[in-house]
Parts: C-alpha cells; sequence; structure tokens
C-alpha cells in the first residue's frame, strides 16, 4: 500500500523530538524513566558500529590509495597537508573554548555511575597505549579505539604494498564491508529523534537551572561555528593563497555547489562525486590528483571535524567542572586528530567518535547526552569545513605538482 503521508526530513524530526523532549523533562520529570531508555538504547546502537565502522572506512579510504608510484612524493605532501590543516583547526577550537569557556557555569551533576567511570591516564600512557599490544583485546575493550585506528591505518597501507590479486580480494572485501556498515549506520541515525527525546528529556529532567544549560548550549555552538568559520575563512584561504598560489574566492566559486550539497547532506561521502567533479572541471586539477586525493581525503581529512571533536569535549569537560591539564589537553589535540581520521564520512560519524576522546582524557561517557540535541545542527557545518579543506588541498597539491589551474 502507498503511504498517504510522507515523513518530514530527519531534521524536522530532530526538533520536534527536541521541543517535545524540553516539554517533558520540564513538566513531567518524575516519569522520565519511562522513556530515557530510549536515549539509553541509541547510544548503545552507536557503540555497536563504531568499530566494524572505523576499521573498514580507515582500511577502504587507505587503500584507495591505490598503487605505490602514489604513495611517493605525492602521498607524503597529502599526509602533511591533512595533518597540519587539522591541527590549525583544533588549535583554533582549543583557543576559543579556553576563552569563552562555554560550559563553565552549566553546572551538571555527575550520576554515580559516570563517576565510577572515571580513569586517569597519563600523558605517556595514551600515546603509548596507541600502539596495542592484542589488537583483539583492543577492539573488545572501551575506550582502546585509538590503537584500533593505528592498526587499520597500518593494516590499509600494508594491503597496497601487496601483489595484485591478494591486494585485489581485500580491498573489494573492505569496501563492501565498510558499504554495509554505511547502510547500518544509517538505519540507526533514523532513530536519532528518538534518542534524542530519551537523553534530553532525561537530562532536563535532572537539571536544576535550565536557563544557565540552554545559555551554555547557546555558546557552545557559537563556539564551533566561529571555530570553524575563523578555519574556513581565514586559515585555509591564507594557505591556499600563499602555498597553493590561487585566488580563494575563485576557488570558493568552483566548488560551491560540492560545499552546499555536504551542508544539506552532512555527509563527505555522499558529497564525494560532486567534489570530484568540481575540483576536476571548475578548478582544472588533473584527474590524477583529485582521484587520489579527495577519495582519501573524504575518509581522512577533516579539519570541522577535528575542532569539534576537541571544543565538544572541552565543553563536556568545563560542564562537568573538570580542569583539564596542559598534558590532558595535549591528549584532547592528538586524540581530536585521530578521531577525525576515524570518523567516516557519514552524517554524526563524529558525535560517534567524541567517546574515544572522552574516555581516553577519563571523563563520563554521558556526556554525550549533553551535546547529541545539537549535533545534527552542528554536523552541516562541519562537513562544509571538512569538504571545503578537500578541495583546498587538491588545489595546493596539484599547484605544487606544477599543473596550470583555472583559479
Ligand atoms: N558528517 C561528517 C562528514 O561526513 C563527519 C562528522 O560527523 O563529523 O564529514
Amino acid at each position: 500500500m502507498a503511504k498517504l503521508v510522507k515523513a518530514p526530513a530527519l531534521h524536522w524530526q530532530i526538533l520536534i523530538a527536541l521541543v517535545l523532549a524540553v516539554l517533558f523533562g520540564v513538566y513531567l520529570p518524575g516519569q522520565v524513566n519511562y522513556i530515557s531508555w530510549m536515549g539509553t538504547i541509541f547510544l548503545r546502537a552507536l557503540q555497536m558500529i563504531i568499530i566494524p565502522l572505523v576499521i573498514s572506512s580507515i582500511i577502504s579510504g587507505v587503500t584507495n590509495i591505490g598503487n605505490a608510484e602514489n604513495l611517493g612524493r605525492l602521498g607524503l605532501k597529502t599526509i602533511i597537508y591533512y595533518i597540519s590543516t587539522s591541527t590549525l583547526a583544533i588549535l583554533t577550537g582549543l583557543a576559543l573554548v579556553n576563552i569563552v569557556k562555554p560550559g563553565v557555569g552549566a553546572d551538571l551533576n555527575l550520576t554515580q555511575e559516570a563517576e565510577l567511570g572515571l580513569v586517569e591516564h597519563t600523558f605517556k600512557d595514551t600515546l603509548i597505549r596507541i600502539i596495542p599490544d592484542n589488537i583483539f583485546s583492543s577492539m573488545t575493550q572501551n575506550g582502546e579505539l585509538l590503537s584500533v585506528i593505528f592498526y587499520a591505518l597500518i593494516f590499509g597501507f600494508f594491503i597496497t604494498q601487496v601483489p595484485a590479486k591478494p591486494r585485489e580480494t581485500l580491498t573489494g572485501f573492505f569496501n563492501a564491508v565498510f558499504d554495509v556498515m554505511m547502510k547500518v549506520t544509517m538505519f540507526i541515525i533514523r532513530f536519532t529523534p528518538f534518542g534524542i527525546f530519551g537523553l534530553v528529556a532525561d537530562r532536563i529532567a535532572q537539571q536544576d537551572d535550565l536557563g544557565a544549560l540552554v545559555q551554555s548550549m547557546g555558546s557552545y555552538m557559537l563556539v564551533v561555528i566561529a571555530g570553524l568559520a575563523i578555519h574556513a575563512l581565514v586559515t585555509l584561504p591564507l594557505i591556499a593563497r600563499f602555498i597553493g598560489k590561487i585566488n580563494p574566492l575563485k576557488h570558493f566559486h568552483a566548488v560551491k555547489t560540492a560545499l552546499l550539497t555536504a551542508f544539506s547532506t552532512s555527509s563527505s561521502n555522499a558529497t564525494l562525486p560532486l567534489t570530484i567533479q568540481s575540483v576536476e572541471e571548475n578548478d582544472g586539477v588533473s584527474n590524477k590528483i583529485s582521484s587520489f586525493t579527495l577519495p582519501l581525503g573524504a575518509t581522512i581529512n577533516m579539519d570541522g571535524t577535528a575542532l569539534y571533536e576537541c571544543v565538544a569535549v572541552m565543553f563536556i569537560a568545563q560542564a562537568y567542572g573538570f580542569d583539564l591539564t596542559f598534558g590532558q589537553q595535549v591528549i584532547v589535540v592528538i586524540t581530536s586528530i585521530l578521531a577525525s581520521i576515524g570518523a567516516a564520512g557519514v552524517p554524526m560519524a563524529g558525535l560517534v567518535m567524541i567517546t574515544i576522546i572522552l574516555s581516553a582524557v577519563g571523563l563520563p561517557l554521558e556526556g554525550v547526552g549533553l551535546i547529541l540535541a545539537v549535533d545534527r545542527i552542528l554536523d552541516m557545518f562541519r562537513t562544509s569545513v571538512n569538504v571545503w579543506s578537500d578541495t583546498c588541498g587538491a588545489v595546493v597539491i596539484a599547484r605544487s605538482e606544477g599543473e596550470v589551474l583555472n583559479v
């Protein structure tokens, strides 16, 4: 039977869920136990997909590098560009979140469970633990995802180093797993309105000072958006201008359809065909460079996500009244880079990865409930910045290889 009424788009459903959750939390705080399970199930479902999603996303991204010839100079340049722009983005976010301190004053009480979950790792310890001593136990333990990311990067890299037959088998296999995981993720994401309803109502019911929470959430969003704006409108154009020697404004016009698509789909992967087309046809970058840098960029170069991860974790720390030491902030920076590499280019992937950073610095995982409510909106902005950085990277690298461009 044909559907008579079409469900509204996901972002409208989320908005409706948010409004209902606030009403429920304010007027029926005693009844919140009847619905909070929806949030718990939703968070569990997100955690359920992390390991297979991250592994298949990284391996399929890295194996797209293709042949050994690409891995030389071009590969090195690309990786240097990706890591440096992501680091700049994170530092911008870190500076803003330390200046504005959006979480201070939100005054959240830790529940007992969360408090029990707190673990302290030293800086040295966190770095050493990136190298797994047993990859299978890392995969089964919470908070060991950095070593899984590390292992997937190495595994993906060495797939490209074996003869054609095993290489093609493994590449095909991991691409196929990744396709399936994307479908599973999209399926779970359809339940976001229910997850938000449960989590937000629960959070609001526990909150004494609602005004303070709303104010903090507002300034948190502003900090993320301001950080993204500085990175997209100042840092990346300067790199494009002075290192790539191109006109950033012209380049922006060349790729604006891709950016709008990124904004509306919140998915670097879904935008990829358009990104490649704009960069090749409008910027004039060769297929050799775009087909190498852009698919890899869509998977591992996520400046917007990196900035967002850092700000979100710092915000959660501030809201719970934790003062992160310099060393812990350095861990946040490093794990944000790894988390942005590990995040798949699909909607809300960044949110899934936050749990990793939280556990790396020993913050309560329930903090995710706090930022979930506004994640979908911020996802649109950070995805556009992710794609914008990929395209800037493609032109910068094309120029460094001596290509003549239209911009
Ligand atoms: N949605 C983002 C992307 O596809 C990833 C994220 O959630 O941060 O680029």
